[in-house]
């Protein structure tokens, strides 16, 4: 019995978890030197660098003012508290990707701390505090290659590696969140509000296939109800929300079994193996120590104005959250769909461009086809809202027309998915291909009629009590009028003619 109870209360172990989050700050220049950013999926290798960035001996470091810029639009709109004065140190340690030997990173006094950041979870809103915003620069891009090299040298099958510096000096913001997050799902809804909140301030495209946004996962247990802070392993890498995810519940549960068995959580960093879909030691993990972190001698001190700061702050967009409370008020809509359209800024964009153009079309109509057909053809097509051929303003004429009753909505559907694939405007097209509602009574009392009277015995099931049959007569009818008849108009004729 006792052994069963401590077994169930074993069971209950409560997930720690903070969040590193790495994002490149999408400038023209590097951090440290005028060698241009460069898209790293298609740039030819090591097009983008000189001496600075590729760490010759005597070359000065110069801070590039749009990250320090783009950093603080992050900081403001999580809140943090600005440092006035935010020291750039050295962090030492030698990997192949990082010809300087160091990295500079802000350390001991970075740009911004204490912030928060709000996340909708299924069971409402959590504030997560943001302990710190730091600048730094990103690394090197190794490859490794699995046969033997063109030179010759590694022809017993060891395989060589390939060194491109393109996205070295690379400007990076740190984003490290207090570790507030209790399941590996709110991790994923960290990852995701803020992935979205930096694509509103136009830092990050948050492209994670290209790898301009990188998660670091730490992660410990603790019995529930427990408040003591246990031993943590850190995932590094993580480079989708899937991976984020996965990752992160799987190590919730690894290290649960090791505190059910009474074993030790060892404090290790490790990766995540994506083909197996289970965490994989890399190292123990380095202390602070090991870095031999001292002031970067060639930088003075980061210095943030006041009226910079002000001005800053004066020119942030609208953020999610409060676009979100517009949303809702100013348009009546509800909380699902305001999630849905601010989520993205053009979807946000695209609504608000649909009902400027709009006549009649009410906000919730607008939504409506947005979030259920349009995303749905998109989805199919697999593109985004901007090459979506449908503009803005020709949604919102197929849903004037819509609203007018000059077409009905399943021709809508029809019309849209034309729209979508070639461009052209839904008025074009209902003229073109000849689909406008035919509402006058009479052809429809005439094709109701018909159908009674060819159908003769089913006409009588109905009236002996089948009243089902009214659907199938109602198809009937909207076939052979070639689905352009006013749908509640044939119903009620129908009924009429059925029942008279
Ligand atoms: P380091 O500098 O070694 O990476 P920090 O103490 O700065 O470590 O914390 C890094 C991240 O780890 C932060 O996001 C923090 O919230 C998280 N963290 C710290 N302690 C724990 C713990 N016991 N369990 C889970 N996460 C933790
Ligand atoms: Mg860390
Ligand atoms: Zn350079």
């Amino acid at each position: 019995m006792i052994e069963d109870r401590e077994r169930e209360l074993g069971m209950m172990y409560e997930p720690v978890i903070g969040l590193e989050i790495h994002a490149e700050i999408d400038t023209q220049s590097k951090m440290f030197c005028s060698c241009p950013v460069v898209d790293n999926t298609t740039a030819e290798a090591n097009s983008a660098v000189c001496p600075v960035c590729a760490g010759m001996p005597g070359m000065l470091p110069v801070v590039n003012q749009r990250a320090v810029e783009y950093g603080l639009r992050v900081a403001l709109a999580l809140g943090c508290e600005i440092a006035p004065v935010s020291i750039f140190a050295r962090k030492n340690y030698f990997y192949p990707d990082l010809p300087k030997g160091y990295q500079i990173s802000q350390y001991k006094e970075p740009l911004a701390e204490n912030g928060i950041l709000r996340i909708r979870t299924a069971e409402g809103v959590r504030e997560v505090r943001v302990r710190r915003v730091h600048l730094e620069e990103d690394t090197g891009k190794l490859t490794h290659v699995e046969s033997p090299s063109p030179s010759g040298r590694g022809a017993r099958g060891e395989g060589y590696s390939l060194i491109d510096l393109n996205r070295a000096g690379v400007p990076l913001l740190e984003i490290v969140s207090e570790p507030d997050l209790r399941s590996a799902e709110e991790a994923r809804i960290y990852g995701e509000t803020l992935r979205n909140l930096l694509r509103y301030l136009a830092v990050n495209s948050g492209d994670m296939q290209k790898g301009v946004l990188r998660f670091e996962a730490n992660i410990s247990v603790r019995k529930a109800g427990s408040t003591e802070f246990n031993t943590r392993t850190e995932i590094k890498n993580l480079n989708s929300f899937r991976a984020l995810e996965r990752a992160t519940l799987y190590e919730i549960e690894r290290q649960s079994e090791l505190h059910r068995k009474g074993e030790r959580v060892i404090q290790q960093t490790m990766g995540w193996d994506e083909a197996r879909q289970i965490t994989v030691s890399q190292r123990s993990k380095e202390e602070e120590d090991d870095y031999r972190y001292f002031p970067e001698p060639d930088l003075p001190p980061l210095t943030v104005s006041g009226e910079w700061l002000a001005q800053i702050r004066a020119d942030l967009p609208e953020l999610p959250e409060a676009k979100r409370t517009r949303f809702i008020a100013q348009y009546q809509l509800s909380e699902y769909d305001a999630d849905v359209l601010v989520a993205e800024l053009e979807v946000a964009d695209y609504f608000e461009a649909a009902l400027a153009a709009g006549i009649r079309i009410t906000p919730k109509l607008a939504a409506n086809w947005i979030i259920g057909e349009l995303f749905g053809l998109q989805n199919r097509a697999g593109v985004g809202l901007s090459s979506a051929g449908v503009s803005p303003q020709n949604l919102s004429g197929l849903l004037n027309l819509l609203e007018a009753g000059t077409i009905n909505s399943s021709t809508a559907k029809t019309v849209l998915a034309d729209m979508f694939a070639s461009g052209k405007s839904a008025e074009s097209i209902v003229e073109a291909r000849g689909l406008r509602q035919i509402s006058d009574y009479e052809p429809i009392r005439v094709a109701v009629a018909q159908l009674l009277a060819d159908n003769s015995a089913e006409a009588q099931q109905y009236r002996d009590g089948k009243e089902n049959l009214v659907n199938w007569f109602f198809g009937q009818v909207m076939r052979s009028m070639k689905g352009k008849a006013n749908p509640q108009v044939v119903r009620e004729e129908l009924l009429r003619q059925l029942n008279g």
